[in-house]
């Protein structure tokens, strides 16, 4: 593989040299998981640069327009094609634009959107994101060549590893948060899910590689960090000297990077919740009291059949390992309900299991057959009314839970990282606190990219309300008289 740096700066070069065919914005929707988020962000900066497209909001104002699909639940999967034939009717009205697909319908559909939707020009993988400009300029050429008299789609879906980072451009902030793909794809082929076929098997960066965009990173402003990765505990990263940093070797040398404050990492499999990883929420003070791991059901049985290799009790251990340093770690998962097969008995220990650990913000859905994995040809004879009425008892406890979490955060001092004013008052800036949620106080702009202690005095819906405390790193603000203290009594 060549050096990432140097072939992305030829790419660059070369691209950024010619003319752009394109006067109008680009458009690009995501649906899905925040892995589908990162690649969206990348796209964009990659087409930004190859023909200076400006980001719009507004889809009939783009000449490029993109979809980043996502094909977890059916559902997603149907907006797909109904979303396409939107978009084919704005073609009509303006036969130059471009079309794509990508993300992970276009990886197992992408035959079915050639034929379904002939409007779309670009058909690419997840792992195929950085050829976009090649293909964007394939499907230009094929529209001028009037010996090709069936102008189909250009399609690349292959998973050419992990070379879609080298090819990418640099990171560009444009916060005091980023997110950092470590590692792509799955390997643990959960029967009901299509990641190891979407995204192909787990594939990890370089170590140096990861270390120096987060170091780039850091020198632009950045303060926190969040690793991300379809399984990212399953990082195996080699090193220069060839041995292989797991994820809490990662975590402690980004650690190291002087300005990165605050440390996340998602989404994880329980089965790679190794020691050395449990030790870092011991050893590393960056790393957040937050952890997203996802177990699915709460009854060994259903365990099972999904091939999650692990039981109830193992992934209760590990958070009560984890709990034992942090006590206040704030847990989410994702559930899966009417899984074919669960019984009665079975969801109620999913319930039990949900009491037992106290949930935070979590996902749930009702089991989705996707085509072409293992469950989706299980037997299931439970009726969808009495999946929905069980999803109904699950969420229900859940909100309480996270209900019962932001109200007990009331009265606490929280640290939080200022990111942006509020969105509703000028006066105000919004920060997250490590759990997630985002906090609102009065505060001076200056204080974005600042860790500060704020204490939280109201709990909304969906955010937090609070007042400023003085801390070393706000206190300078206030010396020079740039922001209103609100003293605590
Ligand atoms: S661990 Fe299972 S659910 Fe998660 S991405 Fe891999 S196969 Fe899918």
């Amino acid at each position: 593989m060549q050096s990432a740096g140097i072939q992305g700066e030829i790419l660059m070069a070369q691209l950024s040299s010619r003319e752009s065919p394109f006067q109008g914005g680009l458009y690009v929707i995501t649906y899905g998981c925040q892995m589908n988020e990162y690649d969206s962000d990348k796209m964009a900066s990659l087409l930004q640069k190859t023909y200076g497209l400006e980001l719009v909001q507004d889809p009939e104002e783009a000449d490029v327009v993109l979809m980043n699909t996502c094909s977890v639940r059916e559902k997603a999967q149907e907006k797909v094609f109904s979303e396409l034939g939107r978009w084919s009717k704005w073609k009509a009205e303006k036969p130059n634009r471009v079309i794509g697909v990508g993300g992970c319908v276009a990886s197992q559909e992408g035959e079915v959107i050639r034929q379904r939707a002939p409007s779309v020009d670009v058909i690419f993988g997840p792992q195929t994101l950085h050829r976009l400009p090649a293909m964007i300029d394939e499907a230009l050429r094929r529209r001028g060549d009037d010996s090709i008299k069936k102008k189909r789609a250009v399609i690349d879906i292959s998973f050419p590893e992990i070379e879609k980072f080298d090819n990418l451009p640099e990171p560009e902030v444009n916060g005091v948060s980023a997110m950092v793909s470590v590692m792509e794809g799955c390997s643990k082929y959960c029967t009901f899910c299509v990641v190891p076929y979407t995204r192909g098997e787990e594939v990890s960066r370089p170590f140096v590689d990861v270390l120096q965009e987060i170091q780039s990173l850091a020198t632009q402003g950045v303060r926190e960090v969040n690793l991300l990765g379809q399984n990212v505990n399953a990082y195996r990263g080699v090193m220069p000297d060839g041995e292989i940093a797991d994820l809490a070797v990662l975590i402690h040398a980004v650690r190291a990077i002087e300005g990165i404050d605050r440390i996340r990492f998602t989404t994880s499999h329980p089965n790679e919740m190794t020691q050395s990883l449990i030790d870092c929420y011991a050893e590393v003070p960056e790393l957040v009291s937050h952890l997203h791991l996802p177990i699915q059901s709460g009854s060994d049985r259903v365990l099972a059949m999904m091939k999650r290799n692990h039981m109830a009790l193992e992934y209760k251990a590990t958070i009560r390992k984890i709990r034992k340093i942090r006590p206040h770690l704030s847990l989410s998962g994702d559930f899966i309900i009417g899984f074919p097969g669960e019984t009665c008995d079975d969801f109620k220990e999913t319930l039990k299991l949900v009491e037992d650990l106290n949930f935070d913000r979590s996902f749930s859905f009702i089991f989705s057959p996707r085509p072409g994995t293992p469950a989706a040809s299980l037997p299931d004879d439970e009726t969808m009314e009495k999946k929905k009425r069980r999803l109904y008892a699950l969420q229900e406890l859940l909100n309480k839970q996270t209900q019962a979490i932001s109200e007990g955060l009331i009265g606490s001092v929280q640290r939080i990282l200022v990111e942006r004013l509020s969105r509703n008052s000028f006066t105000e800036v919004a920060g997250r606190t490590e759990c997630n949620r985002v906090v609102n106080f009065t505060g001076s702009p200056e204080l974005i990219g600042q860790f500060v202690e704020v204490k939280i005095t109201e709990a909304l819906n969906n955010s937090l309300r609070g007042t400023l405390v003085a801390t070393p790193e706000a206190a300078r603000f206030a010396q020079q008289g740039e922001t209103q203290f609100h003293a605590l009594a």
